[in-house]
């Protein structure tokens, strides 16, 4: 990932939705998104990736959990023509309704898609913790409306400029202006359904545990285990293959991942990227965080800046980053911005004293 990929990473997550008000305006859904690629991770268990928005934004996945009695949908994606797409695809799989939809946290790209849900089944329930519901409520919409307002608007004026001169552009042109009315046009719809540590539910022959374990990566993330199937769908606890850093919890966070990773699971999925079947990238990420607690604390009580810090403790990380990334020069260039820096500047808001559940900026460096 080059730096124009990871700063637009960094804008896709700032790309959210206005607020609630925006709603009576008609949105056509039917210029719909592309159909998402299907890979079924265990019999009745789907995993679709929708590709990018253009260059503005990435989308999380989402997880169909099928059963003899109604179907789970873990995260609902990042905009309502993306989980239409979806939602056609689970009607090719079964008749039986939505009953759940989970949302792992409060990022956009795992939530503003709820709409086509409830839509589609007024009697569904819409999971997440308690906390990302107080997130969802407002907090999130405020950490991403200068992206909305501004950034994302003036970056379609560039690009128009651009367009206006190099017609290959139009493509990409219309797929971010699509982005952008999506955003805006998304009926936001907050969870009716909130737990704290643990929410068993049986549906059909399926038991899934919804479940909590500590701030992580955001102060309640949601995850699934699907203990017959050994399957965990993880949210943004894990990306694949560079974990986005920013704004966590790196003491609990790794507490949350070592209890994770007690659990009996072949398949994991992450909230971006393709499945894991084995362990390699929980571990190799785990190791990544000891690495910056410990060695960040000791930098601190040197004297040194986050960024000092970040300088002095990188080359170290070589072998670990070459595990995660595979050496391509983009991945080690958001290792480095994303998960190192954006870790350490919160291991020293941890040291500075206790995190609250208020959303950190992005940290200038
Ligand atoms: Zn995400």
């Amino acid at each position: 990932m080059t730096n124009r990929r990871a700063f637009f990473l960094v804008l896709a997550s700032l790309a959210c939705s206005l607020t609630v008000t925006a709603q009576n305006r008609p949105f056509d859904f039917a210029q719909g998104s592309p159909a998402p690629a299907r890979t079924e991770l265990a019999p009745g268990v789907f995993l679709f990736s929708t590709p990018p928005y253009g260059d503005v934004g990435l989308d999380g996945n989402s997880i169909a959990v099928l059963s003899n009695d109604g179907v789970l949908v873990f995260d609902s994606n990042g905009t309502p023509a993306a989980s239409a797409a979806v939602l056609s695809e689970i009607r090719t799989l079964t008749d039986k309704p939505v009953r759940y939809v989970v949302n792992s946290h409060w990022h956009w790209d795992h939530w503003y898609g709820t709409e086509t849900y409830v839509r589609a089944f007024p009697d569904v329930r819409v999971v997440t913790h308690e906390k990302t519901r107080a997130l969802m409520a407002g907090p999130a919409i405020e950490f991403n409306r200068p992206g909305l307002e501004s950034q994302l608007p003036a970056y379609l004026e560039s690009l128009e400029k651009r367009a206006a001169a190099d017609p290959k552009l139009a493509p990409l042109l219309e797929a971010d202006r699509l982005f952008l009315a999506q955003k805006k046009n998304a009926q936001l719809v907050l969870p009716n359904l909130t737990f704290s540590d643990r929410l068993g539910i049986e549906l059909g022959d399926r038991h899934i545990e919804i479940l909590n374990y500590g701030r992580a990566v955001t102060p309640g993330d949601t995850f699934a285990y699907l203990p017959k199937e050994k399957i965990l769908l993880l949210g943004d606890l894990i990306v694949n293959p560079i974990t986005f850093a920013l704004s966590c919890y790196p003491t609990e966070w790794l507490h949350s991942l070592e209890r994770v990773d007690a659990l009996d699971a072949t398949t994991i999925v992450t909230g971006h990227g393709a499945p894991l079947r084995d362990k390699t990238l929980l571990h190799a990420t785990m190791d990544v965080f000891r690495v910056l607690l410990r060695e960040g604390k000791a930098a601190k009580d040197k004297g040194l800046t986050a960024d000092q810090a970040k300088d002095a403790i990188f080359p170290g990380l070589r072998d670990l980053m070459i595990t995660i990334t595979g050496d391509d020069a983009g991945r080690n260039a958001a290792f480095k911005a994303q998960l190192v820096d954006w870790y350490l500047h919160r291991v020293y808001d941890e040291l500075d004293g206790p995190l609250t559940d208020a959303i950190a900026p992005i940290p200038r460096s």
